[in-house]
């Protein structure tokens, strides 16, 4: 606030400048040391006035455009005179000397080029922030809110796929990584909705029993309603579809899928893992699957079928294997 003769003083000066020398009270409170503009008020019209002015710079002790940066409130004033040995010098404002056990403010350094730093009060270092040095404990406010928003906002994208993830630590994160995880996510996000909205007609869905019993086809209209599923949907889903067991391993299975009205055909490579057993062979399994493939292909045709005649004999034990190799490879057969 402006002390009440100094005010006086100034609207006497700005009055001198105005025509007609009506009255006028202050809108803005007037920095000193810079060119500045305050904007005044005519109590009997109510018009509005700038005026640009300079006042002297009476009360900076150090060269502005030396003062390259200023943290207000870098120390909590407590802090500041228990952590202090007490010499005069850091009782008071370096820059208007006032002491700061009078002040109602904490307090804050200047970094001073050339120079070593100096500690400040509130109002002074303000001053100097306003004749252009930068503020630091303002930058540090706004990438903290900045990085907050971006927590925000990649939690707000919601754990649709990796629950895991989100107990990463973001908080630990710097600003830029948050930034890159954020867009990451957000593409993810629209990928994620792009295929849930994906509705596939009813009158494209559905398999002809020939296609079930002769090729296998795969159909899954929840999660396979789109090409850029079919490597997500077969690594979560193909280990049933390789051959391993006690002494024998598949490492490539294929397997066709259908999606609307077209068909896939869908390479499968596993990684096997094995383990020694205590006799016989070796026990085989699918680790992993390590790649999917996929092409286009045709709508696969009923397979052509020939009648043969066999004529085997074999025992009970024989015959109860031989029926369940032929219902498991859905070969049609009848005995008499
Ligand atoms: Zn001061």
């Amino acid at each position: 606030m402006l002390k009440e003769k100094n005010k006086t003083k100034k609207e006497k000066w700005l009055n001198e400048r105005i025509e007609n020398k009506r009255t006028f009270k202050y809108h803005q409170n007037v920095l000193f040391g810079i060119t500045c503009t305050t904007k005044i008020e005519c109590v009997e019209t109510g018009d509005i006035f700038t005026i640009e002015y300079t006042k002297p710079k009476s009360k900076l002790r150090f060269a502005p455009e030396l003062v390259k940066q200023v943290r207000l409130n870098m120390f909590k004033k407590d802090v500041w005179f228990k952590s202090r040995n007490k010499k005069k010098t850091d009782l008071i404002c370096s820059n208007c000397s006032r002491e700061y056990e009078n002040l109602d403010c904490d307090i804050g350094l200047m970094f001073i080029e050339g120079s070593l730093n100096k500690h400040v009060c509130f109002d002074c270092g303000s001053k100097y922030i306003l004749l252009g040095s930068e503020d630091v404990e303002k930058k540090i406010n706004e990438a903290k809110n900045m990085k907050n928003a971006l927590i925000e906002k990649i939690r707000g994208l919601g754990n649709y796929n990796e629950p895991g993830y989100y107990s990463k630590k973001l908080d630990d994160m710097g600003l830029d990584d948050l930034e890159t995880l954020y867009n990451e996510k957000k593409s993810e996000k629209e990928e994620w909705d792009r295929i849930e909205s994906i509705e596939i007609p009813e009158s494209e869905t559905g398999l002809e029993q020939y296609l079930i019993d002769e090729y296998g086809v795969i159909e899954n209209t929840k999660w396979l309603k789109c090409v850029e599923q079919i490597e997500g949907f077969f690594k979560d889903c193909g280990y049933d579809l390789f051959d391993c067991g006690q002494g024998y391993a598949q490492r490539e299975a294929t397997a066709i899928c259908k999606i609307g009205l077209k068909f896939y055909e869908v390479t499968i490579k596993a990684e096997i893992g094995s383990a020694k057993q205590d006799r016989g062979d070796r026990l085989y399994w699918v680790e992993n699957i390590d790649s999917v493939d996929y092409k286009e292909v045709d709508k696969p045709l009923p397979k052509e079928k020939t009648s043969f005649n066999y004529k085997i004999t074999l025992s009970d034990d024989k015959k109860n294997l031989l029926d369940s190799f032929l219902k498991k490879n859905q070969i049609n057969f009848s005995n008499k």
